[in-house]
C-alpha cells in the first residue's frame, strides 16, 4: 500500500528561491526511505510539505490517501516527526513537554517515561528544554516522536548532536522498526547510517531526484562499478594481461597484482582463465562501493 505519494511537487520560497522541482516520490508501507543530498538540496522543504507544515506551489502530497492539508486528527496521530524546531517547547521541561504530547496524542504518559528511560533522559525530567544540550534535545525529539507509537515516522537528521552510544542505539533502534511495519523516512548527512537503516535511497540535489532505488540500483543507474583485484602467486605472463585487458580495464600492481574494472568485468572468468595457464590465483578481492563512494561521485560531477 503506498502510504506517502508525491506528485509533480514545486516548490518556490516567497524570496524566489526554487526549492523542488518535478518531484515524485511513492513511498510504500514498512519501507525504510533514506532521503540525502548536499545542503540546501531540498530535504527539509520536502520533509516539511510531507507533514503539511509547508505548503507546496504546485503538486499534491497525499498521507494515506488524503490530501496532505486535509489530514484529520486522527491521520495526524498515525504520524511521528523529528524536526529541527517544530515539536518541543522550549520554556517548559521535559517531563512538561512529554505530558502535553501524551495528552495531545491521547496516550499514557507512562509510554513516554519509559521513552525518557530508553534514550537517557529520565533524570533531566526536571530540566527546562532551553537548559538542554543539542543531543539531550534530540534524545528528547525522537522520545517525542515515538510516544503515540506512530506506523509513519518523518525525521530530518536524527543522529545529529547524538554521541556516539546514543547514535549507535539509534541505529539499532531504526533497523529494528524493519520487522514493524513502520514507515520510515529519514533525512542524514551520515550515509554509513543510512546505507545500513534504509531499504531505499532518494537522491535529493538542487531541488531534484537525482536517483532512487536500493544499493545495487543506484550503482546500476549511475553505472558505479566497483574494481576487483586477483592476488597471484606468480609473475602474470604479458600476454595473458593482454587477453584479460579485452574484456575489461586491467591495472598490473607490482606483477602479482591485477584490479580489473569497466562495464563488463566477470572476474570469476578471469580467474578461470588465469588457472587454465597455470597461475595460482591467492585471493579475489571485491571492492565494496559504499553510498559514501556513490554521493562523492555525483557530488564531484556537480563540480564539474
Ligand atoms: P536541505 O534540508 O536539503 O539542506 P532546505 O530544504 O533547507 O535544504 O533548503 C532548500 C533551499 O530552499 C535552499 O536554497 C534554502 O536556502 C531555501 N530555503 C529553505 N527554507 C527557506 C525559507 N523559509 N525561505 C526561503 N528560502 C528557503
Ligand atoms: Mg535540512
Amino acid at each position: 500500500m503506498e502510504t506517502i505519494i508525491l506528485k509533480d511537487i514545486r516548490k518556490v520560497y516567497k524570496n524566489g528561491v526554487e526549492a523542488l522541482k518535478d518531484i515524485n516520490i511513492s513511498i510504500n508501507a514498512g519501507e525504510i526511505v533514506g532521503l540525502i543530498g548536499p545542503n540546501g538540496a531540498g530535504k527539509t522543504t520536502l520533509l516539511n510539505i510531507i507533514l503539511g507544515l509547508l505548503k507546496p506551489t504546485e503538486g499534491v502530497s497525499k498521507i494515506l490517501g488524503v490530501d496532505t492539508d486535509k489530514m484529520t486528527k486522527r491521520e495526524r496521530k498515525k504520524i511521528g516527526f523529528i524536526l529541527d524546531g517544530p515539536g518541543l517547547y522550549d520554556d517548559l521541561t521535559v517531563d512538561e513537554n512529554i505530558k502535553f504530547w501524551s495528552e495531545l496524542y491521547e496516550v499514557s504518559q507512562i509510554r513516554g517515561e519509559a521513552l525518557l528511560n530508553q534514550w537517557g533522559l529520565y533524570e533531566n525530567k526536571g530540566s527546562l528544554v532551553k537548559e538542554l544540550s543539542a543531543g539531550m534535545k534530540q534524545k528528547l525529539a525522537i522520545s517525542r516522536a515515538f510516544l503515540h507509537d506512530p506506523s509513519i515516522v518523518l525525521m530530518d537528521e536524527p543522529t545529529s548532536n547524538l554521541d556516539p552510544v546514543a547514535r549507535k542505539n539509534m541505529v539499532e533502534f531504526l533497523k529494528s522498526l524493519h520487522d514493524k511495519e513502520k514507515t520510515l523516512l529519514i533525512t542524514s548527512h551520515d550515509l554509513f547510517d543510512i546505507e545500513r537503516i534504509c531499504s531505499r535511497i532518494i537522491l535529493l540535489r538542487r531541488g531534484q531526484i537525482v536517483v532512487t532505488g536500493n544499493m545495487e540500483e543506484l550503482k546500476e543507474a549511475l553505472g558505479v562499478r566497483m574494481g576487483v583485484t586477483i592476488k597471484v602467486s606468480s609473475k602474470i605472463p604479458k600476454d595473458i594481461v593482454n587477453e584479460i585487458s579485452k574484456d575489461s580495464e586491467v591495472n598490473v600492481i607490482g606483477e602479482k597484482e591485477l584490479i580489473l574494472s569497466g562495464d563488463k568485468i566477470s572476474p570469476s572468468s578471469v580467474v578461470r582463465y588465469l588457472v587454465n595457464k597455470g597461475i595460482d590465483v591467492e585471493r579475489v578481492e571485491e571492492e565494496k562501493v559504499t553510498l559514501e563512494d556513490i554521493y562523492t561521485y555525483i557530488v564531484k560531477e556537480d563540480e564539474e
